[in-house]
């Protein structure tokens, strides 16, 4: 059977879906898969170490700023994916009750999801690293773009903002895990099931496994019921005709 159509059935026959994903999701938006071609990992334009690692930050923020910047600047123009908002759309339905995400730049909530679990943090909130205070994402942001590094308003001290570095703990994992283990059909889309904690979480699936990604999975393929590997805004086209009768 048509794989679209197939993953259209299990949809209309799910009650509970919960939704994972990874850097493939956002590559449609124009946001560089940081272990892709375009990434900071292989440009060399960043030392993912000294810009992620929290014992380099707090010595010499200045990396990560460096990379905020530029990030905060394709962020800006960058629009949520097809699959992004068919994930809002069916959590409207009541389909879709969380949406886990590795990834920081937040484009599942410009898209309209509610309920996201975002496992290595973003930009929504900042926080000073001496005091606590704090910051919003524009206020963060103009600071980003006023200040070298930002520091606070209140007391100096450097400002953090809430993305998961290495050497930190990810968020929400167990409700995460909570989320797939209650799930009757679970998405994996746009990650290669490589990094930790993704790679983790589908060991909790008892339902229905569905992945989508346009690389390598690494995964056993006897454990999803439907694997695609194609362009992931044209599956979920596909998949529209069916649910919807058309593009949403
Ligand atoms: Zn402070």
């Amino acid at each position: 059977m048509d794989k679209a159509k197939k993953c259209a059935e299990l949809i209309n026959s799910s009650q509970f879906i919960t939704v994972l994903t990874g850097a493939g999701i956002s590559t449609n938006a124009g946001i560089p898969d940081f272990r892709g071609p375009n990434g900071i990992y292989s440009t060399g334009k960043y030392d993912p170490d000294r810009t992620f690692g929290l014992r380099f930050f707090l010595e010499d923020p200045l990396p990560f700023y460096n990379f905020a910047r530029d990030f905060l600047g394709v962020l800006e123009k960058a629009k949520p994916t097809y699959a992004h908002r068919f994930f809002a759309k069916l959590e409207g339905d009541g389909k879709v009750k969380a949406v886990i995400t590795q990834n920081i730049d937040g484009l599942h909530q410009k898209a309209g999801s509610k309920n996201v679990i975002e496992l290595h943090g973003g930009f929504q909130r900042s926080f000073c690293l001496q005091c606590g205070k704090e910051y919003g994402f524009e206020e963060m942001k103009t600071k980003i773009f006023k200040e070298k590094v930002p520091h606070c308003d209140d007391c100096g001290g450097l400002i953090k903002p809430d993305i998961v570095f290495f050497g930190e703990q990810v968020k929400d994992f167990s409700k995460a895990e909570e989320f797939v283990y209650k799930s009757d059909l679970v998405f994996v889309v746009g990650s290669s099931l490589a990094i930790y904690p993704a790679a983790m979480l589908v060991d909790f699936v008892r339902g229905a496994l569905i992945v989508v990604n346009k690389g390598e999975v690494n995964i056993d393929p006897v454990r999803v019921d439907i694997f695609v590997q194609d362009d992931i805004d044209s599956f979920f086209m596909k998949v529209s005709k069916y649910l919807y009768g058309g593009e949403i």
